[in-house]
C-alpha cells in the first residue's frame, strides 16, 4: 500500500507515483534502482513488440514505477521497460550482441540512456 502521510492530497500521492519512488511494492533493496537522467542522456527507441522469446537476465527494482529488465531475445540481447500503469505498458529495445546489450544497460542504470 501506499502510505499515506499526514496532510497528502490524493493529487499529492499520485505525483509521487508517477515520480516513481512511492508505489504499491515495497523496496528490499535487492535490485538496483536507475540514477537520476543525465542532462544529455541517449533517447532509446522503444518498441511495444520483442524480436525473439524473452529471457529476463538482470532486472531493476520494482518499487518504482517504471522499472527495467536486461532480456536475451534469441540470439540477441535488449531491454524491457515496464510501466506499472492500469493496464500495465511494456516497451523494448536492443537487438544487440551482450557486450553493446551490457553497456547500454550500464548506461540506462547511470542515467545516460533513457
Ligand atoms: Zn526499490
Amino acid at each position: 500500500m501506499t502510505r499515506r502521510r499526514e496532510g497528502d492530497s490524493g493529487e499529492r500521492i499520485m505525483a509521487r507515483l508517477l515520480d516513481g519512488y512511492d508505489t504499491d511494492y515495497a523496496c528490499t533493496d535487492l535490485a538496483p534502482h536507475l540514477g537520476p537522467r543525465q542532462a544529455r542522456y541517449r533517447p532509446l527507441h522503444w518498441d511495444p513488440v520483442p524480436r525473439d522469446r524473452t529471457r529476463v537476465v538482470r532486472y531493476t527494482c520494482c518499487c518504482a514505477a517504471t522499472y527495467y529488465e536486461f532480456i536475451s531475445m534469441g540470439g540477441s540481447y535488449g531491454i524491457r521497460k515496464i510501466v506499472q500503469s492500469d493496464p500495465p505498458q511494456v516497451l523494448y529495445t536492443g537487438g544487440w550482441t551482450r557486450d553493446v546489450g551490457e553497456l547500454w544497460w550500464m548506461r540506462l542504470l547511470t542515467g545516460e540512456a533513457r
